[in-house]
């Protein structure tokens, strides 16, 4: 993974001298090298591409890191203003870009302080680079989408009364990384019964029963992308409200996706699910929107809400994930990750999902 270069290209239309990454996805979009947290910067200028980080990583960045960069590691009162400082000062730097969406005031402080270049607001670049995959991340992305569905096989035939959310969630992180994933997209999410109007609900003690839905969130990492799916399958019996709740989000699921294509708005795709659940009277209970981008992080852009008049670009990767919240009684959320072509979309999630009754 080096984007790196694109990057560098769009410098030039945003007048800046150079750009300075600190924010951990976007190091490691732009680099393909993880270092965690506040450990590592990337300050790409028109020349050239720096890559700062301590000794605790310089051996791993040095193997990792693309033919080209220049690594300096930081040391005893030399940190990572400094560093930036002796490239601002070679190489007569005078607009450096920065991510304000991310740094905090303390470093911003800091870092303006050591600095002789004008500090420049810049952290919608990345964002949008970020929206459009290329064949190594849309690769990424499926492969850990087949890991998770890998799970999620298993996991269905070890849901039965009795089992507890809990378990089932520990199950599904045990088979992801089992499978292959470095790590979770998020932590698991199920919920069963009258826990499933909980949108976010964290898995708890409850055990699973005969006659309730049981929905299960998962996700995972694989060569620093995520998957994104949700599936909700019923146990032993379902009323009539709890078949046509599913089928009702089923077809507003189908609906978005039939919509989503690049050059439409967020706002468009998420419109033709929702009408889809209004039209059943449902309306009052799909309160988030109907999707959101995926990639090196779980949430990113853009999005497909009743927010974004932008139109999607092609290569985006957004989540499909409508659902019915009923308080206190049930929910039901589908969700697949799809790939936004001109012509329409990609399901990149091949798991199954018309109504499982277990
Ligand atoms: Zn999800
Ligand atoms: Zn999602």
């Amino acid at each position: 993974m080096d984007h790196f270069a694109n990057i560098t290209a769009h410098l030039a239309d945003l007048e800046l001298d150079a750009l300075l990454l600190t924010n951990e996805a976007n190091r490691f979009y732009a680099s393909g090298f993880h270092s965690a947290g506040t450990d590592g910067a990337a300050l790409v200028t028109r020349r050239a591409v720096y890559y700062f980080t301590d000794s605790r990583y310089t051996e791993a960045a040095g193997r990792a890191l693309p033919d080209g960069v220049v690594l300096r590691e930081v040391g005893r009162g030399r940190g990572y203003a400094a560093l930036t400082e002796e490239v601002v000062q070679a190489e007569r730097l005078s607009r450096v870009g920065f991510e304000d969406a991310y740094m905090t005031v303390a470093d911003y402080e800091r870092y303006r302080k050591a600095l002789s270049c004008q500090l420049v607001p810049a952290a919608e670049l990345l964002w949008r680079l970020r929206q459009v995959k290329d064949a190594e991340e849309r690769e990424a992305m499926v492969a850990a989408q087949r890991i998770a569905e890998r799970a999620l096989e298993d996991i269905l035939g070890e849901i039965r009364p009795g089992v507890t959310e809990k378990e089932i969630a520990a199950r599904l992180q045990y088979l992801m990384l089992h499978y292959g994933a470095s790590d979770m997209s998020f932590d698991p999410i199920v919920v069963s019964g009258p826990n499933g109007s909980l949108p976010h609900g964290v898995p708890s003690e409850k055990a699973i029963q005969s006659g309730e839905f049981v929905t299960m969130d998962l996700g995972c990492v694989y060569h620093g992308y995520c998957s994104d799916m949700t599936r909700t399958v019923a146990v032993g019996h379902v009323t009539e409200e709890m078949r046509a709740v599913y089928e009702t989000v089923l077809a507003a699921q189908a609906a978005g996706i039939a919509a989503a294509r690049a050059g439409v708005t967020g706002r468009a795709v998420d419109g033709a699910a929702r009408a889809v659940i209004e039209q059943a009277g449902y309306g009052a209970y799909f309160g988030h929107s109907f999707g959101h981008g995926v990639g090196v992080e779980i949430h990113e852009s853009p999005n497909a809400s009743p927010m974004n008049e932008t139109p999607l670009p092609a290569g985006a990767v957004i989540s499909a994930e409508p659902g019915i919240y009923l308080p206190g009684r049930l929910g039901v959320r589908i969700e697949d990750v799809i790939l936004l072509t001109e012509e329409g979309c990609e399901d990149i999630t091949l798991a199954p999902k018309e109504l499982l009754i277990l």
